[in-house]
């Protein structure tokens, strides 16, 4: 009996998108997966009809219905007024984790390892992509890094529920806390909270940048990885192009609705129209829509045929070896080579199981936001001042704090400069002037200040005025 298809969305994208995208449906067809394809315009073309944000108003209904989308890169087009069309998809729709599997494929596919198989989690809505910057002065441009509990709460619950999931033994978080004590701080904290729940996950902590290389040196250390946003995207393209090729990685993103899946790379504009892409990434990504629907089987039959075609030395220009692989193959030919292949399994590399092609889905409760008591013990005035002489607005900024404030200190680019600054500090024209209540401090360790209150800010900026 003919079950009903599942509705699916699809976006050709740009670039290489169409051929990749072209290639992939192909074996979806072959391999008989149950989809009802719905093609949707996002990108370019869009972009071109004047909308910024690259995606037409009918889409999103498309989108809301399906709630699975198919997705080939897109280019983003350079310059100030246009939004990054994945961005905007991957927070408007909730798609807060990113997974990102990468593995070698020893010795079929070059590597400089031989055993990395990790699982990228990366968080998909906060961080420096909030996408808030702004000009501040005519020296300094500002771009807001914002990190939330409920957004750390949820990846991190995420990555640990993935382990569990998948049979994973290992979740390694990693951040730049020791800089970002407050951002990052917090991620790192959340990290601490939430893995105090799963005793049984061997967890730890590294500081990103050896992390980033230690990952990839030493691979085989790492199993489930969660990160904030810049850094996943970062450190998933490393892993990628170490285990092979950027072209190899497929990704899901993941919300409580939506789930989008797409190749990890972009749309390759250096190489579009020529037949030539590798369209692994989305082929592996359209494996792990078929696990998200259920269709475990037609997942596993897909996989495995792409493996055995990885082991029959076919590959495409950007995994081929001479000596190592045996055909060297466009985007089209490898797609047939995987079609002629559905029904084989490999014979050296592993493909899913029957167990791992099923997998549960992953549900996270809804954010408790804890209960807290709130004081104003300050304000940070950022003036556009084009003097250099710290000491000279800190004096007049002195005298200006009305009664019950008092200026702390002066920072420039985050250096103190005043009271008590280096002469040598180079100070922009944008400064960072702290005031905090005039009385004493309640405890001078923890640098705690007495409330203030607030119509005392608006007498300050009444008298700057
Ligand atoms: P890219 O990933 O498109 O390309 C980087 C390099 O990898 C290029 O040399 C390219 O030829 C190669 N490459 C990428 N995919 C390949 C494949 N499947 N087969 C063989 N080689 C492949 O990164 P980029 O050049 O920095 O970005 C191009 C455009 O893509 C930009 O507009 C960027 O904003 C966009 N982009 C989109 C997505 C997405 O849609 N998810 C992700 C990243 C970048």
């Amino acid at each position: 009996m003919q079950t009903v298809q599942t509705k699916v969305a699809v976006a050709y994208g740009d670039g290489i998108g169409p051929e990749i995208m072209n290639a992939t449906l192909r074996i979806l067809e072959a391999a008989g997966a149950n989809l009802n394809t719905t093609p949707v315009q996002i990108g370019q073309q869009v972009y071109e009809t004047g909308n910024t944000a690259g995606i037409a108003p009918d889409t999103w209904h498309i989108l809301q219905e399906t709630g699975v989308l198919l997705k080939a890169p897109v280019t983003t087009p350079q310059g100030g007024g246009y939004k990054s069309l994945n961005v905007t998809l991957r927070k408007s729709l909730s798609l807060f984790a990113n997974v990102r599997p990468v593995r070698t494929y020893q010795p079929y596919i070059d590597s400089p390892v031989d055993n990395m198989d990790v699982v990228i989690i990366r968080e998909n809505e906060e961080d420096l992509y909030a996408g808030i910057e702004h000009r501040q002065t005519t020296d300094v441009e500002q771009c807001l890094k914002l990190i939330t509990r409920p957004g750390c709460e949820r990846i991190i619950r995420y990555a640990f529920e993935y382990a569990r999931v998948h049979g994973r033994n290992k979740v390694t978080c990693m951040s730049k806390d020791n800089i970002m004590k407050q951002t990052d701080g917090l991620f790192h904290q959340v990290f601490r909270e939430i893995g105090a729940h799963y005793p049984e996950i061997e967890q730890e902590h590294q500081i990103i940048d050896i992390g980033t290389a230690r990952l990839a040196r030493f691979p085989e250390r790492y199993d489930v990885v969660v990160l904030p946003n810049l850094y996943g995207d970062i450190i998933s393209d490393v892993a990628a192009e170490i285990a092979g090729s950027v072209g190899l990685c497929g990704s899901a993103n993941v919300g409580p609705n939506c789930a989008m899946f797409e190749a990890i790379h972009g749309s390759a504009p250096d190489i579009a129209g020529q037949d030539i892409a590798n369209p692994s990434g989305l082929i592996n990504a359209a494996v792990m829509m078929l696990q998200h629907l259920g269709q475990a089987d037609t997942a596993r039959k897909i996989h495995h045929a792409w493996l055995a075609t990885i082991e029959a030395g076919i590959h495409t220009i950007d995994t081929y070896r001479a000596g190592s692989s045996l055909q060297k193959v466009g985007t089209q030919a490898f797609a047939d080579a995987v079609i002629a292949r559905l029904g084989s399994s490999p014979t050296q590399l592993s493909g899913l199981s029957e167990d791992q092609s099923v997998v549960s889905p992953i549900l996270i409760p809804e954010y408790q936001r804890p209960s807290t008591r709130k004081q104003l013990l300050g304000v940070d005035l950022f003036i556009d001042w084009g003097g250099n002489s710290p000491k000279e607005i800190g004096d007049n900024l002195r005298d200006l704090a009305p009664s019950g404030l008092k200026l702390k200190m002066i920072t420039n680019r985050g250096v103190k400069v005043y009271p008590a600054g280096q002469d040598e500090t180079f100070c922009t024209d944008h400064w960072r002037c702290r005031f905090v209540a005039q009385d004493s401090l309640i405890h001078p360790i923890e640098n705690i200040y007495m409330p203030i209150e607030a119509s005392s800010i608006i007498a300050l900026m009444d008298r700057l005025t």
